[in-house]
């Protein structure tokens, strides 16, 4: 879901009454009192307490047991949001490929379950990132890749795939390379971790050629044309009584 400030949401989130959420637009600044890791492509993630005032820590997911909103910036990597239902607690996690590689997103769930959650209790939504239309690696970088334990199911295409949303063109080919699914990998290792696939929500946004412009940090390696973070939060609701 979008509204007329290109604020998206997700509908599966959205659908839970007890939190606020948000992938805000390139540029848009979160809540004031938003924690927010000083974000370093690892597998860290923190309590909110530890990441508020914003970036005092290094980390890159951040957990809230209470009404704190914890967010992430991204510009290209997966922004991604994570609900418990059963105990109203709330994550936001930075998940590149270095960071997806690295751990973060079992990071992240195993320490929400450690305090409480169940995987049949979590809904996550993955909000806008780079997509398959525009994302090109080299074959090196798939070795990498296929070669790590946590990728199960890597999905990439020789061919670059046609974005039928797209606003502006997509990244033109550069090295020869394969067109790697970011969003699918992040899903694979959500699905692995046993939660729920209709618990999952994958926003069809690509940041380089189908969100606002200044989303994508490869589209202004390609054209300088300049990139400003994209924050994405979520918060319990005050009010909400898990
Ligand atoms: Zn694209």
């Amino acid at each position: 879901m979008q509204n007329a400030n290109n604020v998206r949401t997700s509908a599966l989130l959205a659908s839970l009454g007890w939190l606020e959420h948000a992938f805000l637009p390139a540029g848009m600044a979160p809540p004031e009192e938003a924690a927010c890791g000083h974000q370093r492509h690892s597998p860290t993630v923190v309590m909110s307490e530890a990441a508020f005032p914003r970036k005092q820590c290094e980390a890159d997911g951040v957990i809230a047991t209470g009404s704190r909103p914890v967010a992430v910036y991204t510009a290209d990597c997966l922004p991604v949001l994570i609900a418990d239902t059963r105990h109203h607690h709330v994550a936001a996690v930075h998940a590149g490929l270095k960071g997806a590689l690295a751990g973060v997103l079992s990071q992240a769930v195993n320490r929400l379950c450690a305090l409480g959650a169940t995987r049949d209790s979590l809904f996550v939504a993955i909000g806008p990132a780079i997509a398959p239309c525009c994302y090109e690696l080299g074959e090196d970088m798939l070795r990498t890749i296929t070669a790590n334990p946590r990728v199960t199911a890597p999905q990439w295409s020789s061919t670059q795939p046609v974005n039928p949303h797209a606003v502006r063109p997509q990244a033109r080919a550069t090295n020869q390379g394969i067109w790697f699914d970011l969003p699918a990998l992040g899903q694979q290792m959500l699905l692995d971790m046993k939660i729920p696939a209709a618990q999952i929500e994958v926003l069809p946004v690509c940041t380089y050629c189908s969100a606002e412009s200044q989303s994508s940090y490869r589209r202004n390696g390609h054209f300088s044309d300049g990139y400003a973070l994209r924050y994405s939060w979520i918060q319990r609701r005050a009010s909400s009584q898990p």
